[in-house]
């Protein structure tokens, strides 16, 4: 069976250990997939976000789900793109690996993922999907677990970028 999947709809509707959420360094919620965890999660994930305070971007903090089918969401903050110049790449190879770090720590089997800076924070899609699939690649394989990470595209154009490069493997 394959560890790594992509399918195309609406991350909150995920039923699997822990839906990631591309949050905003405060973590005080926002539009596109922020917006759309909070509205269907309800207002205990706020809560415990407004706890927790803040998250630095590539940085990861994990909360419950409220009213969601996924046990858990992991906030991770990805990368403005300012043109590629301001570490940009790795920092969005850090939120994807301290996602996964937090799904391993807490023992967790499944883990599904946005396409993380790609709306409003403007990342290059392609760039985007292909650290997105590497970083992942490789957490799995370093640290031996049996997570199985599945990439929820909400565009069309994602998702194609996703299935050509998960083809075949
Ligand atoms: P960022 O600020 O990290 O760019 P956005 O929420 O603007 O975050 O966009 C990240 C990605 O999430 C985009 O590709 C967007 O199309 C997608 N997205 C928006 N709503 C949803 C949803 N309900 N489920 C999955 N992906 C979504």
């Amino acid at each position: 069976m394959k560890n790594i999947t992509v399918v195309k709809g609406d991350i909150t509707k995920m039923n699997v250990d822990a839906i990631v959420n591309a949050a905003n360094a405060e973590l005080r919620g926002g539009g596109g997939v922020d917006g759309a965890i909070h509205r269907a999660g309800g207002p205990m994930i706020m809560e415990e976000c407004r706890k927790i305070g803040g998250c630095p971007t590539g940085e990861a903090v994990i909360t419950t789900a409220g009213n969601l089918p996924s046990k858990y969401v992991i906030h991770t903050v990805g990368p403005i793109w300012y043109g590629g110049n301001k570490n940009e790449e790795k920092l969005l190879e850090s939120a994807y690996n301290n996602s996964l770090r937090l799904a391993k720590e807490n023992g967790l089997n499944s883990i599904a993922f946005p396409n993380i800076s790609t709306g409003v924070y403007g990342f290059p899609k392609d760039l985007a999907s292909s650290i997105a699939i590497e970083t992942t690649r490789n957490f799995l394989k370093l640290n031996e677990v049996d997570i199985k990470v599945t990439f929820v595209c909400f565009d069309e154009e994602n998702f194609q970028l996703y299935e050509n490069k998960l083809e075949g493997h």
